[in-house]
This record gives C-alpha cells, structure tokens and sequence, in this order.
C-alpha cells in the first residue's frame, strides 16, 4: 500500500484508509476483525469519532497491540472548551491509548459554528491544550463545505481538512484543495461513493461497497463490476492533491476491495481521464447552502446538483431519476428573489432553477 506525506504533520499515511462510521453497526468481534484486516492490508490510517456510536471503542479493541504502527485520528463534535474536553478524555479512554494522533473538529458546516468553536471558550482551546500536554500530537478540521474549510485554513490553526470529494463532488477541487497543498495542510477525503447535498444522499454506492447502484450511466463512467467501479471512484479521487481517501468500511470484504484498489494504484491513463474531465465552469452551484431556506422549501441547491449532474455530468437519467425523488420540485418558485442576494457567487438562482425544472421534468 502506497504512503503519503500527510502535510505539515509529516505524518506519512497509507492512501487508503479506514473510515470508521460502520462498525458501529457489527458486533464487537466482527468490527474486531473488519479493522485488524485492514491493518494487515497495509492501511494505517483511521479515521474515527466520539459521534459515530461505538466505532471508537472498536477501533481501540482492534488496534490495542498495534498502536504505536496506526495513525489514529478521532473527531469532537463539541463546540465549546467545556465539553470538548470532555471528549478528549473519553476518546482517549474509548480508544485505549494515551495520545490521539489527531484531533479534528467534527462537521463544521458553517461560519459562525466555525467563529464559535475558534473563538475564545471554543472547542479548539481544548485541542490546544491537549497538544500542549501531549494528549494530541495535531489538530484538524471536517467539514461539508469546502468553503467553510477555506476559513479554517485561513486561521492557521488547522494541520488537516477532511472534506467529501468523489467524481460527481467536485467543490473541494476549485479553491480548498490548491489552498491546502500552498499551506501545506494535509488532506483527506469522505464520502468518495456519495454526494450529500443539504439532507439529501446521492450515492454511487450507498451507503458502503457492498451496495453498489446499479445505475447504469455510473457503470458507464466508472466500471461494469462492482470491483471496477470501486477502483476507478478511488483512482479519481487519489489523483487530486490529497493524501488519504477514508470510505466507510464495514466487512473484511469491503477492506480487500479498497484494499486492492490501493495497492493497484496508478495515476489515471489518459482515456480514464478523458472520462473523468468535466467542464462546470464558475457558474456552478458550489453546495454552500447560503441561499437556503427557501420559503417556498425548495432545495435550492440539490436541484441545481441534479441539473449540474444532467448538464456537466453526462448523467441525465441518473439525474431525471433523483429530481423526481424530490418533494418539492423547482416549479414552486414563485420568484420571491429571496435566494439569489445571498448567493456569494451572484448565481441568477431563479433561472437556473427554470432551466433545471425543463430539462429534469422533461
Ligand atoms: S426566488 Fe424561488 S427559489 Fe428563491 S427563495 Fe424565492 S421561491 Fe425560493
Ligand atoms: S445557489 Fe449559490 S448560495 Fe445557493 S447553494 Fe448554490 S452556490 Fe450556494
């Protein structure tokens, strides 16, 4: 298995790692064997938090006598120096070991959680005064939204981001990802087999490897069996700027699929990359959510990703299929002009959201 240094925090990663959501779904011998199987594949990195049920508790049992060859890095979902504190210990306590690798602030999805958890009395005192005492060696930051991760950076205080990107997630690529590689930040990515849009899931599999969309516009793009198309969603992802790609892994099955895909890892050839490339352009929809909320209760942005998905993807179908799937469609708008001055990128929300209601309901 291939190895990356992780940023600033020299750290040097294995390109696949463990995204640790699932195993809270097995009991504790089976999650036992799903992580020290990935051990044994050369995976280093995992990827772990006090939110996601036992995954933590798991990981420590699993990686108990090999701690000191695992990078682990867990996530408070805290916000103030109070309770982050308090998450720190029991993490450590959960994962069985007397110092955190990485602590990340866990799903800051928007700016004023952001000014909240940095600002004075925020959870990021506690992850410094846990570096400060040696508990953590580096901190990190998570987040959907890329452009929230561009003001982390910005603060200086952030070793790593971890942010969702895959072949149909593309935001993270614009800004976030050049910003991280100038900084030399370290980056890892979520989700690289399904897009979140606001509430919505769109997945290329769902919600891990062992179920597969059988869509067949995606296994055009990335591969007619299961393992293909693993590898090609991976091979896309592991060709940016990033160091690991963490997917939420939940079977020994699953840990030989990703597994595999790593060890095989080469840089795209060019037919892979004439698949993959895309022309969005900056008139794209960015996922930011800052228009929302709608009074009318449209979605404003999961009808432009479905669009984007349709007009720039190539996968109209795919696309048709996931609007219909949409409560309220676009043609409720009644063009209140509410949305678009929040928009900080100036989109002409109303008749972007004309469009999409044509093409999709056609
Ligand atoms: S203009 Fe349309 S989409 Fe925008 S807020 Fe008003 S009703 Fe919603
Ligand atoms: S339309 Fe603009 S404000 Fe709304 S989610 Fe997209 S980029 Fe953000």
């Amino acid at each position: 298995m291939q190895k990356r240094r992780y940023g600033r925090t020299n750290l040097q990663v294995s390109i696949i790692g463990f995204g640790g959501t699932w195993i809270s779904q097995l009991n504790l011998d089976e999650a036992k064997k799903v992580v020290q199987r990935a051990f044994e594949r050369g995976i280093n990195y995992f990827d772990t938090a006090k939110l996601d049920g036992d995954s933590e508790e798991k990981i420590g049992a699993a990686l108990e006598d090999v701690r000191d060859q695992c990078i682990i890095a867990t996530k408070t979902g805290s916000r103030t120096r109070r309770e982050s504190l308090v998450d720190v210990q029991s993490s450590l306590h959960r994962l069985r070991t007397n110092r955190l690798d990485i602590i990340q602030l866990h799903g800051i999805d928007d700016e004023k959680t952001l000014k909240k958890a940095t600002g004075a009395g925020g959870s990021l005192e506690t992850c410094k005064q846990a570096r400060a005492e040696g508990l953590v060696d580096f901190i990190g930051i998570t987040s959907h939204k890329p452009r929230v991760l561009v003001k982390a950076i910005e603060t200086g205080e952030f070793d790593t981001v971890l942010v969702p990107l895959n072949v149909v997630t593309r935001q993270a690529l614009e800004e976030l990802v050049p910003l991280a590689k100038e900084q030399d930040i370290g980056v890892a990515v979520m989700k690289p087999f399904s897009a979140k849009t606001s509430r919505i899931v769109t997945c290329l599999y769902k919600p891990s490897l062992s179920l597969l969309s059988d869509e067949p516009e995606l296994k055009a793009l990335l591969g007619n069996d299961n393992q293909a198309m693993v590898r090609s969603a991976l091979e896309f992802v592991l060709a940016q700027d990033v160091a690991t790609v963490i997917p939420g892994l939940s079977s020994v099955t699953e840990v030989d699929v990703a597994a595999k895909a790593g060890e095989d890892y080469k840089p795209l050839t060019s037919e892979k990359e004439t698949r993959f490339r895309v022309h969005s352009g900056m008139g794209c929809c960015r996922d930011c959510g800052l228009c929302l909320p709608c009074p009318q209760g449209i979605d404003i942005a999961a009808v432009l990703r479905f669009h984007a998905l349709y007009t720039v993807y190539g996968l109209p179908n795919w696309a048709k299929k996931l609007y219909a799937s949409l409560e309220v469609k676009a043609e409720r708008c009644t063009e209140c002009g509410e949305c678009e001055p929040k928009c900080p990128y100036a989109l002409p929300i109303i008749s972007m959201l004309g469009n999409a209601e044509k093409d999709l309901q056609r």
